[in-house]
């Protein structure tokens, strides 16, 4: 091998053109950034900086494991939502940008300074993490069923520095008694026999992070159904959907007697959640 051929440029040229896809230079460049510790930048003022034969062949390992199909998140052990870096691994979904706007319609919402909110299905714990890194105040307790994203939600809280409370459970079925002022979930909303399942990142997700029966809809309307009895007056519920559900969860949300009911639309301006609110109680 040459020496030549060990500069970041070139291993970084060579990897991109075997990852093809959207984003090779991207995945080549986190990849590469994993294995030397180097940021992107220093990539491209130093594209000449040579790395060592060693990393060089860790790199191309992690190249062909991408090759493969490999989420670069898996590769990385990492994914930064709402700006914190976030464990990840293949027990659950892998946080996705367009969730962050679930967080900012939260966070626009007029709630006590001392709310108390649940995450339902919180994986690695993303969305409450980031409502508990903005709001200080707010009591944020985030649940799942699958005992590895537990464990997982709990080490990402653990690890920030954020008082996130983590419990097994499967929706509401093991909840303490209580009320909450916010209840908000991106649960699975992928129907069984939806082609984008076997393509891309989602092949390594677990099915139980995405699929939800033959509509998409099964945990969409156990949670609709449910939330009212777990909200207080006045509560909200958030929850994130497929860009063409937006009209079957709004008729959940008005079934289930909650008002206020709205669609909002992601980055991509698809529709992507639905909010709506528990009456107040009459005085
Ligand atoms: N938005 C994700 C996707 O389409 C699915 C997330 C989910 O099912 N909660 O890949």
């Amino acid at each position: 091998m040459s020496e030549k051929k060990l500069s970041c440029e070139a291993l970084l040229k060579e990897a991109a053109e075997l990852i093809g896809g959207d984003s090779p230079r991207l995945d080549a460049d986190l990849l590469l950034g994993l294995v030397t510790g180097w940021s992107r930048t220093a990539f491209r003022a130093w594209p000449e900086r040579e790395v060592t034969v060693a990393q060089a062949a860790r790199f191309r390992d992690l190249v062909e494991r991408r090759c493969e199909g490999h989420p670069v998140a898996h590769l990385l052990g990492e994914q930064e939502f709402w700006s914190l870096p976030l464990t990840v691994n293949p027990s659950t979904l892998i946080p996705r940008p367009d969730t962050e706007c679930l967080v900012e319609a939260a966070l626009a919402l007029k709630l006590p300074v001392d709310a108390s909110v649940l995450d339902l299905g919180t994986g690695t714990g993303a969305i409450a993490l980031a409502l508990a890194s903005e709001r200080p105040g707010w009591r944020v307790c985030a649940s799942d069923a699958v005992t590895e994203a537990v464990t997982l939600a709990t080490d990402n809280a653990r690890r920030l520095g954020l008082p996130v409370t983590v419990r097994r459970s499967d929706w509401f079925t093991n909840l303490p008694a209580g009320t909450f002022d916010l209840i908000i979930s991106n649960p699975p909303y992928i129907a069984g026999n939806d082609a984008h399942l076997g393509e891309g990142d989602v092949r390594f997700e677990p099915a139980s992070a995405l699929v939800a029966g033959d509509d998409g809809l099964d945990d969409i309307r156990k949670i609709t159904a449910e939330a009212p009895a777990w909200l207080s007056p006045g509560g909200w519920l958030i929850l994130e959907h497929g860009y063409e559900q937006g009209e079957a969860v709004r008729r959940l949300f008005t079934g289930a007697g909650l008002t206020s009911v709205e669609t909002r639309q992601d980055y991509g301006r698809r529709d992507r959640f639905t909010l709506g609110r528990k009456h107040h109680a009459e005085r």
